[in-house]
Formats: structure tokens, sequence, C-alpha cells
């Protein structure tokens, strides 16, 4: 959690270039690019609760990984990496650069023989992709990782160097910092709805509209109020199938060690990996329905969760549940992945949203994608159209088969 939120600033006069809802890391990310890419650009940023005590920036686990299903999520997540490894200089403000902490020990995938041809078909999309993914028979898995009972598993996919963890609070306020620093202005405001302009062209969206009945006039309005987004587009007119899916994550302690621990997701679903000297992990609850309290649910880490622990780690028998957080999934329902780029039919509206768990480590990457949007009508780095919300009325789906918990 973030130590002390940032002050925010004074009102708002006259138009502005960008007004953005939502300051979490994407919307924070957005601010930066735009800033980064143009100096000069008026940018404001309209967040409710500059503490961000719900948000999911601020509750998230906070890993990256390049094991996905899909080329663009692959893309997405190498930028973020690349992002991460020179973000203490790229983010730097007043001789200050953020400590994020980027430990690379990889992800670490299992399968059962009747998963293993899915995960040999995704390690070559993986590998064509670029990302340095490794396959390791049931031996190798021993003997790489002595602490991991292999007996029932085939195969392991595992990226050391190229994916791991990071103290995601700790980017998305040094990308908050950053984009002020760059000129960028924060709100304190709750949006109530997309401002939209009347007379020709009706449904133009044309800035913000403030719970106070004020409203903030933009040139182009982006959306990116993470799991809260869906409320707001339906203002617009727009639907989107963003859902709050809670997923609680709990913090366990286990006497002994395991060296080289990676993010390991096991055959059943269920995540860990080591935080500090203790442990975090959770899965998708049985029954995943939205909206729900933001309050860990113990429940889930039952007794099947823990014999499954203790299973895949037998030094797991002894380990001790410390505390657990909950936070929202922003799920996109629809296909489990981001919503980038022009609204349809709502001209002057972009949306940033539906990152469906995997949000944190593609802020970079969306951010600039938007600002590239924003400046040139079009992507000049990386092509997401793959992601474009057109993609929902042109009943297209991205498959992406590697979503966690
Ligand atoms: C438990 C958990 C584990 C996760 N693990 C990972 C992981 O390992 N790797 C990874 O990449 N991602 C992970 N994620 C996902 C990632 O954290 C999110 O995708 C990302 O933080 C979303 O950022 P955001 O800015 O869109 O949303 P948020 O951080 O939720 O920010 C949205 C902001 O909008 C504001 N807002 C909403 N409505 C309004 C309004 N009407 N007016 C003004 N302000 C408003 C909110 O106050 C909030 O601050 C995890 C998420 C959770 C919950």
């Amino acid at each position: 959690m973030s130590a002390s939120p940032p002050a925010a600033d004074a009102a708002v006069p006259g138009t502005v270039d960008v007004a953005i809802v939502g300051a979490g890391v994407i919307g924070a990310s957005i601010a930066y690019w735009l800033t980064r890419l143009q100096p000069g650009l008026s940018v404001v940023l309209v967040e409710r609760d500059p503490g961000f005590a719900d948000a999911s920036s601020q509750r998230s686990a906070s890993s990256i990984r390049q094991q996905f299903g899909t080329a663009v999520n692959v893309a997405m997540s190498r930028f973020g990496l690349e992002f991460l490894r020179e973000a203490e200089t790229l983010l730097e403000v007043d001789g200050r650069s953020p400590g994020l902490g980027l430990a690379l020990p990889g992800y670490l995938y299992l399968a059962t023989d009747a998963q293993a041809d899915a995960l040999r078909a995704q390690n070559a999309l993986q590998r064509a992709h670029g990302a340095p993914i490794e396959l390791l028979d049931a031996a190798a898995l021993a003997d790489r990782f002595p602490w991991l009972n292999v007996e029932d598993l085939a195969l392991g996919s595992h990226g050391p160097g190229v994916e791991g963890w990071f103290d995601g609070p700790a980017l998305h306020a040094a990308l908050l910092r950053r984009a002020r620093a760059q000129g960028a202005r924060l709100l304190r405001a709750e949006v109530a709805a997309i401002a939209l302009g009347d007379g020709p062209g009706a449904r133009r969206a044309t800035g913000l509209r403030l719970a106070d009945g004020t409203t903030i006039r933009a040139h182009r309005t982006v959306l990116a109020a993470g799991a809260w987004s869906r409320a707001l587009a339906a203002t617009a007119g727009l639907a989107l199938p963003v859902h709050a899916r809670r997923r609680t994550v709990f913090v366990f302690s286990c006497p002994t060690p395991l060296p080289g621990c990676p993010l390991v997701i096991d055959t059943g679903g269920f995540w860990f990996r080591p935080e500090g000297r203790a442990f975090i992990g959770g899965a998708a609850p049985a029954d995943d329905v939205d909206d729900l309290p933001l309050e860990p649910d113990h429940a889930e880490f039952d007794e099947a969760a823990w014999t499954a622990l203790a299973h895949r780690v037998p030094a797991f028998e002894a380990l001790r549940v410390e505390r657990a957080w909950a936070g929202y999934y922003e799920m996109n329902l629809w296909d489990h992945n981001a919503l980038l780029g022009e609204a349809p039919d709502v001209p002057g509206l972009l949306v940033a949203a539906g990152f469906s768990g995997h949000g944190m480590q593609q802020a970079p990457a969306a951010g600039r994608g938007i600002a590239e949007r924003v400046l040139h009508g079009r992507w000049t780095s990386l092509d997401l159209d793959e992601l474009s919300v057109a993609r929902i009325a042109e009943g297209r789906r991205v498959h992406e088969a590697n979503v966690i918990g």
C-alpha cells in the first residue's frame, strides 16, 4: 500500500487536451506517456480516492510473465519487462529513483500428462514471439526444484530471467509522480458520467461530468476506472463487459526454505510464490460473482487447497496462513483480455480497462498505446488492434488460455 497519498491539485480551468478518469496504474501510465511523448499537453487525471484504498493497483500480486497464449500479450509483457528494467531512470523525479525490487526467478507452469500437449503448444507460440521459456520434463523439474513433488507431473515450463515480480504499488506511485512532474494534474473528484456533446454529432465525448455537477471539458476523454469502468461506460451508451471479481491473496509462512522458488502455477490452478521470507498464493474462487466486499474469504484456503499445496510441496504440510487481502480483478467477461482504444460510436472517448488480472505488467504498454492513439490516431510502436474495444461488436474474441485465478 502507498505510504502517503499524493495531495491532489486544485480545480481544472477551461478545456484540457485529455481528461482521464481513474489514476490507478493504468491512468497514471497513460498520463506519463502522454506528457512524455508530447510535453506541454494538458492532461488531468480525475480520481475519487488519491489514497487508492480499494484500487486494484494497490492490491495486486504484481507479477510479470511471458507465458501467455497470445502473441499480443507476450509482446505487451516483454515491453513491460523492458520498461521495468529501465524504470529507475525513466521514473526518476528530483534525483529520486523508485526502488521496484524486480526479481526474475520465472513462472513455472506445471502440467499432467493430459495437460502436456497444451503446454507444449503454448511454449511453441511463446518461443516464436521471442519469449525464452524452457520446457522441463519431470526428471529435469526434480533436478532443478528438489522441493517439488513431480510424481504426477509430465512437464513444466519455466522462464527464469524474464519473468518474476516487483513492487507494483511502487510502480504505480512512481508513474503518477513522474507524470505530474511532466505536467499532468491530479484532481480529486468523483466522476458521475462521461460528458456528451449535444447538437450535431451528438454522443461525442466532451469530457467528464463530476458528481458535484461541474464538467471538465476535454478534447479526448479516457476511461481507466478499473473494476468500476462498466458503470461509467454505460453513461456514454457503451456496453463494456468489465466486472469486479474479488480475488483473495493468502500470505503464508513455511519453516523450510524453497531455494530458487519461482511463481508456481499448479495443475489445479492454485498459484504461489515467495514474498520476502513468506509466500503468497491464491486461486479463482469456485463461486465467482460480481462486487463482493473487499474482505478476504478465508474459507477459500480450505482443506482442499491445503492438501493440494502439501501434495505439490511436501514442506508445505507445515505451512501457516499469516494473513490475507482481497482486491478486484477487472474481469472482461467477453474474453478475459484488455479492452483498448477508441470506443465505437462515441468519438472522443478511449478506453483502457478489463485487464482481467494482468494489468500491472501491461500498464507500460497499455499507457504508451493509448497515448499513441490520442496523439497520432494509430499505434506507432506495438500494434494492439487485437485488443480493440470494437472486437466485441465484431464478435471477435482474443483466445487467451493462460488466465490466472
Ligand atoms: C489480487 C490481485 C492480484 C493481481 N495480480 C496481478 C499480477 O500478478 N500481475 C499483473 O500484471 N496484474 C495483477 N493484477 C491486476 C492488476 O493489479 C490490475 O489489472 C491493475 O492494477 C488495474 O489498474 P487500473 O488502473 O485499471 O485499476 P485501479 O488500480 O483499480 O484504478 C482505478 C481507479 O479508478 C478510480 N475510479 C473508479 N471510478 C471512479 C469515478 N467514478 N470517479 C473517480 N475515480 C474513479 C478508482 O478510485 C481507482 O483508483 C492483480 C489484481 C488483483 C486484485
